[in-house]
């Protein structure tokens, strides 16, 4: 008996080259590898998840590629779940990578910036929390990433105080300055390298802030960060 692998098409992300320009189908597209995530990076999404900011360092978890969602396309609701939640977040990409990158060259790794919803089957995760169980079942399900295009960070001076937001159905949702981050973008890049030799095309999701909640089917997300970049699409 004969086996034949498909080859599967990688995953991209279109690439917003002029900030002002409008992405489509034809604009260049960046392969992604791998998405890394960080957990519990906003302290008041710590104390929201009952957690205590001060004592928990980050939580990596990961999702496949394939969970990304581009183009504004909508998303399906999930199986297996009655409690679907909303996690915005800023989304760093990577154009290198290493193993135990120091915090002075993690930046030179950063190829660009979008944002992105890091959805959680939050009933599934409950049940892994207090079972002490991987939590794949509640992050890493098919279009679980929504991505807005990226940024190339040469298009920007700086994250800074940038405002990041979410809008379900109009009405605001989630709502954070990216100084409120507890782990810096150079600061998770760093910490994750030492457990993972970091590659060009990786994509780390870095944490969400308060405000966390379900949504429903019909919905209609609108996620920005402020000069990055915004992500419109709906539950279907
Ligand atoms: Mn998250």
């Amino acid at each position: 008996m004969e086996y034949v692998v498909e080859q599967q098409e990688p995953t991209t992300v279109p690439v917003r080259l002029d900030a002002q320009a409008e992405v489509s189908e034809q604009t260049p597209r960046f392969p992604v590898h791998r998405i890394y995530c960080v957990g519990r990076n906003y302290s008041e999404h710590v104390k929201e998840m009952g957690g205590d900011p001060k004592q928990e360092p980050p939580v990596f978890f990961s999702k496949p590629a394939s969970a990304c969602v581009t183009f504004n396309q909508d998303v399906a609701y999930p199986q297996a779940t009655n409690d679907l939640h909303h996690e915005v977040e800023l989304v760093v990409a990577l154009k290198s990578g290493g193993k135990d990158i120091d915090l002075e060259s993690a930046m030179d790794c950063v190829y660009g910036y979008a944002v992105g919803i890091d959805f959680t089957r939050r009933d599934l995760q409950a049940i892994a929390k207090s079972k002490g169980r991987p939590w794949d079942l509640a992050k890493g399900f098919d279009q679980s990433a929504p991505i807005s295009a990226i940024l190339p960070a040469s298009e920007l001076a700086q994250l800074g105080d940038r405002q990041i937001s979410l809008k379900v159905n109009d009405e605001i949702r989630q709502h954070a300055s990216l100084s409120e981050m507890i782990w810096s973008v150079p600061e998770i890049i760093s910490e994750l390298s030492k457990f993972f030799e970091l590659k060009s095309g990786d994509i780390i999701y870095t944490g969400t802030p308060s405000g966390v909640a379900a949504v429903s089917k019909g919905d209609r997300l609108c996620a920005s960060v402020e000069g990055v970049g915004v992500l419109n699409f709906r539950i279907a």
